[in-house]
């Protein structure tokens, strides 16, 4: 068991690395962060930075040599880089599980073994492989890159051969997933966080929204049937026993319009759906990132009140600040971020209300006014 006073790695310094930091620092543990942009939100907060490659064989070793466990803020870390870590460190989550969470084909494979039903899907490696994924597929269907997608990119929407035809060589002829495009009707997500001892600690489902394939708002908790939601629950749990998972994990569902429960994808990190547990939950996703790394019991994944988490974009900078602090419910929270650009992700707020409608309203009368004419 790592106890306060012990220090903490974390590869990559965006924003789920600086808001680990802040976790950790508020919980007394030192924090060291690797990451190769010299401005990066993680290092006004972290102990210290290590400003190097995450390839960077010497800056590893500088790590490992300085933390007494480590841990990621994304999956896309070589998975070597995790490897040569656990040598010699505790690391969580583990080179396996991020190795799985990063490949699409992958995830759905185990995921599918462990109970859960993605979308009817198949592999796509060049043109030969079309007719035999349109069996299983049909159309309207959606190419997706097998690996690096994030945020919606990566991924077309085909609605016949030609378009799929071109969709994939618009994406440079790297392996893809056709994945059969589902009647949506509602997006939502569980987070949990579990540790080597398999204590798990579960949110209830939170409901997304997304817009241009980024995440624009979490409403928690979703607006679905308890069964449901505790079905999602569930499902989540079962995959993360499955994977042996130490970490904190979310795994994305669609509620299809007749009402199917269908795996999406899984991040094993925090997620940006799970901010809202920072100020609206007894224990912060980060805080269970610390807890589940350091061989603690997970904290109690209790919502203390409804609330909205909405994302602010670099679309909408420069920002009145006042628009959204006058609201006394509201929680701001910035990256940092020093340049604003459209897409990216600067920050977000967190509006609770005693009931789900008023928070969800507030936040939509608080975000039109910083977004006039977008809502
Ligand atoms: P990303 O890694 O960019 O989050 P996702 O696979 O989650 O990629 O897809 C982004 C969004 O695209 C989803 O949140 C959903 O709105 C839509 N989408 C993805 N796959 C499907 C599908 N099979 N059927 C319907 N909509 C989908
Ligand atoms: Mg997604």
């Amino acid at each position: 068991m790592l106890l306060p006073g012990s220090t903490l790695g974390v590869l990559g310094g965006g924003q789920l690395g600086r808001m680990f930091c802040m976790a950790a620092r508020n919980m007394g543990y030192k924090t060291v962060v690797l990451e190769p942009d010299p401005r990066c939100p993680a290092a006004e907060v972290a102990d210290q930075h290590i400003q190097a490659d995450y390839t960077d064989s010497e800056a590893l070793g500088c790590l490992a040599e300085q933390c007494d466990a480590i841990t990621t803020e994304f999956e896309n870390v070589p998975a070597e880089s995790l490897e040569f870590l656990s040598s010699r460190r505790p690391v969580h989550p583990s080179a396996d599980a991020v190795a799985i969470a990063r490949h699409r084909i992958q995830e759905k494979d185990f995921a599918s073994q462990a109970g859960l039903s993605p979308a009817p899907y198949a592999r796509i490696r060049g043109p030969q492989d079309m007719e035999a994924a349109l069996k299983v597929t049909g159309f309207p269907a959606i190419i997706k890159t097998t690996t690096l997608g994030y945020d919606g990119k990566g991924q077309q929407v085909v609605n016949n051969l030609a378009e799929l035809q071109a969709a994939f060589d618009g994406l440079h002829g790297v392996e893809c997933v056709l994945e059969q495009k589902m009647p949506l009707a509602l997006e939502i997500s569980v987070l949990l966080a579990r540790n080597s001892r398999g204590e798990v600690a579960c949110y209830p489902p939170a409901e997304n929204e997304h817009r241009n394939g980024i995440l624009h708002q979490s409403i928690v908790p979703a607006r679905v049937d308890g069964a449901l939601a505790e079905r999602a629950c569930s499902q989540a749990i079962g995959l993360a026993n499955a994977l042996d998972y130490v970490g904190v994990m979310a795994v994305e569902f669609f509620i299809t319009t007749d009402n199917q429960l269908i795996f999406n994808e899984m991040a094993p990190r925090p997620h940006n759906s799970g901010h809202y547990t920072q100020d609206a939950a007894l224990v912060s996703q980060f805080e269970q990132q610390v807890r589940v790394m350091c061989g603690l019991a997970p904290g109690e994944a209790r919502l203390l009140e409804p609330v909205v988490m909405v994302n602010l974009l670099g679309d909408l900078w420069p920002v009145d600040w006042s628009l959204c602090l006058r609201n006394p419910a509201l929680k701001l929270h910035l990256y940092g971020k020093q340049e604003a650009r459209p897409g990216r992700k600067m920050g977000h707020f967190n509006l609770l209300a005693e009931n789900i409608d008023t928070a969800i309203q507030q936040a939509d009368q608080v975000f039109a006014e910083l977004a006039p004419g977008e809502i």
